[in-house]
């Protein structure tokens, strides 16, 4: 199928690179014309596994190519996507929608035939109503299908989300949207990959309730992990004994520094809003934030009272920053407000993530960024693991302990275990563990 996609960021250029290596002819559209030049020559914009192969593939076999101009990709594609970004609205926090409408109404006037105009960003519930109106007043002409197909990848492990899914979820207002968009997608339903449709509606709801319940069990394993570090009990084994239950799984059940992201801090925040416009709150979501946010100090505190109380002329070395592994994303990295607290008490940070010191240096400037984690380490009074990175789970210690000036472990992810830091001198700090402190 020919299918033209709008917004090449993180979810648009995965649809895209993924679609075109089931296949079909893809082409990838992006108002950013460095991030279409650099993607033409086959570089990689962002850090996915994965993902710099098959674009260097794809284009090779001509299915997939990059343009700034919907007039090169919609006029001959059957399948519009729309996956540009929904940030939260700055001042209130619902979903910011101008993106999606601009490309909404920018694709109106190039299509030509019958079309289906898939939304692909986190939207909420009523969007793809509001999607269809702005496109017949701006292309009365035009016959389009609008589609909700949201999407459930997790950065790191984007291409492997992508290619075998769960589920996909398809939100139609018309059976005959049907048929495209289960030719689409045939080759990951030939993997048995349950292909779910269901009306519009229903889906933008589903993309928001699959993520909001997500933050929900984090926060409920970092509140247990609280409670373990006060009565005495260990939270990973508490995790382990929940987890094994099949009705509760083990996943997202790691107690660490709160929730961040590109996704669950805004779409947490759009759902309370959401719910809170039809009068239905979300008392459960609405505290999940509340209890995250505090918890970003709290991570911080910790590392204060790890280092006697004070970290005024203190040098705390910084260990992954990113708001999880194999991702060069920073936005809304927990490391953000814990590093901004430690400077603002007086401490010295320096910092070392194996991909995202470029964009964490857009953010935070008082940061000095060093070049691995034994160079974190040198004359540090205290080091902190942020981000569980392949690569800091089985750093040599003894190295790490002479580099240091004193030697205390805080392991926000629980890492390491007590016996093995204590080996080598280490005060160990973790989290909801007995002997973590
Ligand atoms: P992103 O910011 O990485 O990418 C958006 C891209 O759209 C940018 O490259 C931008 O230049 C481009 N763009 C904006 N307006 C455009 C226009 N009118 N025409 C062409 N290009 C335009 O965002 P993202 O992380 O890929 O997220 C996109 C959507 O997918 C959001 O709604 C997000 O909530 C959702 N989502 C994201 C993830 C994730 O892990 N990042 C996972 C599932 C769903």
């Amino acid at each position: 199928m020919k299918v033209a996609i709008v917004g090449s960021g993180y979810v648009g250029l995965v649809t895209g690179v993924c679609l075109a290596d089931f296949g079909h002819e893809v082409v990838c559209v992006d108002n950013d014309q460095t991030k279409v030049d650099r993607l033409s020559r086959g570089e990689i914009s962002i850090h996915e596994p994965g993902l710099g192969e098959l674009i260097k593939s794809n284009l090779a076999a001509g299915r997939l190519s990059f343009t700034s101009a919907l007039s090169e990709a919609v006029p001959t594609a059957e399948m519009v996507f729309i996956s540009v970004g929904t940030p939260s609205r700055r001042g209130d926090g619902h979903a910011d929608l101008s993106y999606v409408y601009a490309a909404a109404e920018a694709v109106a006037g190039h299509l030509s035939g019958f079309t289906v105009v898939v939304t692909k960003s986190t939207v909420p519930v009523g969007t793809g109503d509001e999607v269809a109106r702005i496109v017949d007043s701006a292309n009365p002409d035009a016959d389009v299908e609008v589609v909700s197909n949201p999407e459930f990848l997790r950065e790191g492990s984007a291409i492997d989300d992508f290619k075998r899914p769960d589920r996909i979820v398809i939100g139609i207002a018309n059976e005959r949207a049907r048929t495209p968009m289960a030719e689409l997608y045939r080759p990951l339903y030939l993997n048995q990959a349950p292909l779910m449709f269901t009306d519009r509606r229903t889906a933008e709801l589903t993309k928001y309730a699959a993520n909001a319940f997500l933050a929900m069990k984090i926060t409920f394993i970092n509140e247990m992990a609280d409670l373990c570090e006060a009565a005495g009990g260990d939270v990973q084994q508490v995790a382990r004994g929940m987890g094994l239950d099949n009705r509760i799984g083990p996943k997202f059940l790691h107690a660490g520094p709160g929730f961040g992201g590109s996704c669950f801090p805004k779409d947490t925040l759009a759902l309370v809003k959401i719910a809170q416009d039809f009068g239905s709150p979300m008392r459960l979501v609405e505290t999940t934030i509340s209890i995250n946010d505090q918890r970003k100090a709290a991570m911080s505190r910790k590392i204060v009272a790890a280092c006697g109380g004070e970290v005024r002329r203190k040098t705390i070395g910084v260990l992954g920053l990113t708001f999880k592994p194999n991702t060069d994303d920073m936005r809304e990295a927990p490391s953000i407000d814990i590093i901004g607290d430690l400077l603002d008490k007086g401490a010295r940070v320096v910092a070392y993530d194996p991909q995202g010191m470029r964009a964490a240096a857009e953010l935070m400037d008082n940061v000095e960024y060093a070049a691995s984690a034994y160079a974190v380490a040198e004359n540090a009074d205290a080091l902190v693991i942020v981000t569980e990175w392949n690569e800091f789970r089985s750093l040599d210690l003894a190295r790490l302990r002479r580099a240091m000036a004193s030697p205390v472990l805080v392991d926000l992810r629980n890492v390491y275990s007590y016996e093995e830091v204590a080996k080598h001198g280490f005060t160990y700090f973790s989290v909801g563990r007995p002997d973590g402190q």
